[in-house]
Parts: structure tokens; sequence; C-alpha cells
């Protein structure tokens, strides 16, 4: 019988207990908040093919993490269905003895082609994430001029493939507010968790200002007016949103979810470990610097070797930057890493 991992804990006694693997740093979308079109541009530089780990390397890197104890993982980006052959990845890290969950995170307007793969290579789970269902605003929103109907086919695709599907909505304040009571309509209707994000100034590129954010209880008070909800227990420990179903009176069943990095830090439970695409650890999502696994895995190291640097790095890891966001903490200004090389 195998013996139970312990986990290991950070300088804030949090267990690591979750990978998230960027897979590319490249998107076919342009969001205003992530990758604006000037600053992500014609002339803007992606990795190239191999500086990115290859999917050998990504199973390996899992197989250290599940070593550690970790059991859940998302897959994510830039958008993570650009990367060529992603089932043939999903399969082999779903074959990887102890990985209990894989889910994905993506922009879901290549899903629909893919759905049945991806189900069938194992994927369990997919966050697909959608600000509008008003063509003309999404269209600004993505930068691109996709179309919510390409996403919504996506979610259509996943479902029907036997993928449980949630929706994330990023709502940002004079952008798509408008938005939030037909979107929590529709996805009332469909059974999909709707959960709406806090605007949030990741990396350095989206012009982030405070008042630009809708806080969580504006929204809650919003879809409550229209069809009352009421909080529920979170699902387990760690969970970044905080859930609401509709009442019972509403005859209706559904859920929400809201998730507040800006209004109602969660540092204290943080529990993730992120991957760049080109293989830098990082403990935080608005962390300056990572740490290279790519040079150790093809430099020849073992897998105790690179076991022994994970669980360094998370040792004296204390990132809690949504806790101290407004206060002026020494450090908090440093050049962040970008959003698409990490993913959300
Ligand atoms: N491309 C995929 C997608 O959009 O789902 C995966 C990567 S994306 C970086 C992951 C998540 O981060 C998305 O749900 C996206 O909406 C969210 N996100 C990106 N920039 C954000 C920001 N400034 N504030 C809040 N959420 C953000
Ligand atoms: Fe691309 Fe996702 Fe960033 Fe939008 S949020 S630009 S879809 S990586
Ligand atoms: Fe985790 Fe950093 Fe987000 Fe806090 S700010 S919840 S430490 S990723």
């Amino acid at each position: 019988m195998q013996e139970p991992v312990r986990h290991i804990h950070d300088k804030l006694g949090r267990p690591l207990r979750d990978l998230r693997l960027s897979v590319t740093d490249q998107c076919n979308f342009r969001c205003r908040y992530c990758m604006p079109e000037e600053l992500f541009g014609s002339d803007y530089e992606f990795l190239p093919r191999e500086k990115l780990l290859t999917f050998e390397e990504l199973t390996r890197i899992t197989r250290i993490f599940v070593s550690l104890g970790v059991e859940k993982i998302r897959i994510t980006g830039g958008e993570p269905l650009m990367r060529r052959e992603l089932p043939k990845l999903i399969r082999m890290i779903n074959g990887v003895d102890g990985v209990k969950d894989i889910a994905m995170t993506t922009n879901g307007s290549l899903l629909a082609k893919h759905a049945q793969a991806l189900k069938e290579a194992g994927l369990r789970r997919i966050t697909v994430s959608l600000d509008s269902l008003d063509e003309e605003r999404f269209g600004r929103m993505n930068g691109r001029g996709f179309k919510p109907s390409h996403v919504l086919e996506g979610i259509e695709a996943a479902s029907a493939a036997g993928l449980k599907v949630k929706v994330n909505m990023v709502v940002q304040k004079g952008v798509n507010e408008q938005d939030v009571l037909p979107m929590a309509n529709y996805f009332r209707e469909k059974g999909h968790i709707l959960r709406f994000i806090e605007y949030m100034d990741v990396g350095n590129s989206n012009g982030w200002r405070l008042d630009q954010v809708v806080p969580s209880q504006e929204i809650v008070k919003l879809i409550h007016a229209e069809m009352p909800v009421e909080p529920m227990e979170p699902n387990h420990y760690g969970e970044v949103a905080s859930r609401y179903r509709y009442a019972e009176e509403t005859g209706k069943p559904g859920e929400i979810g809201l998730i507040s990095s800006v209004t109602q830090a969660f540092c204290s439970t943080c529990t993730r470990m992120r991957i760049s695409a080109e293989g830098r650890m990082f403990g935080c999502l608005f962390a300056s610097e990572g740490a290279d696994l790519r040079e150790p895995l093809r430099g020849g190291r073992s897998d105790d070797e690179i076991r022994e640097l994970i669980t360094g790095f998370w040792r004296v890891r204390e990132d809690r930057y949504s806790e101290v966001r407004l206060s002026n903490t020494p450090g908090l200004k440093k050049k962040k890493v970008e959003m698409s090389h990490i993913g959300g």
C-alpha cells in the first residue's frame, strides 16, 4: 500500500497542494486586462518552441509534485488550446500515479473542436472565461472581435462531451457591469456555475486602478435584488470562490461564485504553485521572479535533486500580495510576471 504523502509547508504554514502548469505564453485574444494589443502587438516576441517545456518535461514535473503531495493539476496559459496536441499532454498527465484531478482554464474559442478529445484524454473539468454575451462589448474586451457565440459553442461541446463546466467572468467598472445579470440568468438556465472575478492588477501592462474594481459584494447585491441568493459552505480548504446558491423560492437551482482577490484576499489559504511555459516556478500570481526548473530538468539533475529545489523554494515562500496590495509594504512596486506567462 502507498504511504500517504506529507505536504510541505511554506513560511506562513500553507501546504503545497495544487499545481498550475502554463503550456504556452501565446493567445489568440488580446483581453485589455491581460495582454493589451499595444504591448502584445505584432512585434512582441513570444517564447520560441525550444524554450517551452516539452510534454515529457511537464509530465516529469507533475510526477515530482505529486510525490510532494499535490493531487490537483490545472492546465492554463496564455491560451492552452493553442499548444499543439494538448490532449496528448492531458493523457500523459492523467497517467501519472496519484493525480486525482485535472482541470483546464481556456478562453473557449477553440474548445468546440477539441472538447471530445480532451475528455477522452482524461480531462474532467473545464473553466471557460467569458466576460459578456454582448457581441460588441465582448469583441472589444477580447481585443480581436471574437463573438460570444464562439465561446458558447465551446461550452456546449464541452458539456456534451461530459466535462464539468464553470464559467469565469472578470467584471470591470464602466466596461461590462451591465452584463452581470444577463450572464447570471443565462448560465443559471444552462446549469453551469458562473464565477465573478474582481479585476486585478496582474502584470505591468493593464493600467489597473482600484476604482475600476467592482467589489464582489456589489455583485451579490445586484443579483440578490433580482434573484435571491444565499451563502453556501466552501467545498474544500483553500477554495478561492465564495459560493452562493439561488434561494429555493426562486424555483430553479443554481450556483454562483465570487472571486474577491481585491476586496477579500484569500492568501492565507493559497496552496498553489505555478509553472510558467518556460519552466519557472512562481509562488504567487504577483511575484516578480520565479526560479528556473528548465535548466535543471535538461541538465541531467535527478528527480530527487529537482524535488529538493521545489521543496527549498516552497519552504521560504511568504507571498501574500493580495493581502498587502493597498499598503505601502516595501518591494510591492517591483515588476511583476505577466499573467499570460503563468495563467490565472
Ligand atoms: N487564456 C485562458 C483564459 O482566458 O481562460 C487561460 C489563461 S487566463 C490568464 C486565466 C484567467 O485569468 C481568465 O479567467 C482571465 O479572465 C483571468 N484574468 C486575466 N487577467 C485578469 C485580470 N487583470 N483580473 C482578473 N482576472 C484576470
Ligand atoms: Fe488570452 Fe486568457 Fe489573457 Fe484573455 S485572459 S488575453 S484569453 S490569456
Ligand atoms: Fe496566492 Fe499570491 Fe493570490 Fe495571495 S496574491 S492568493 S499568495 S497567488
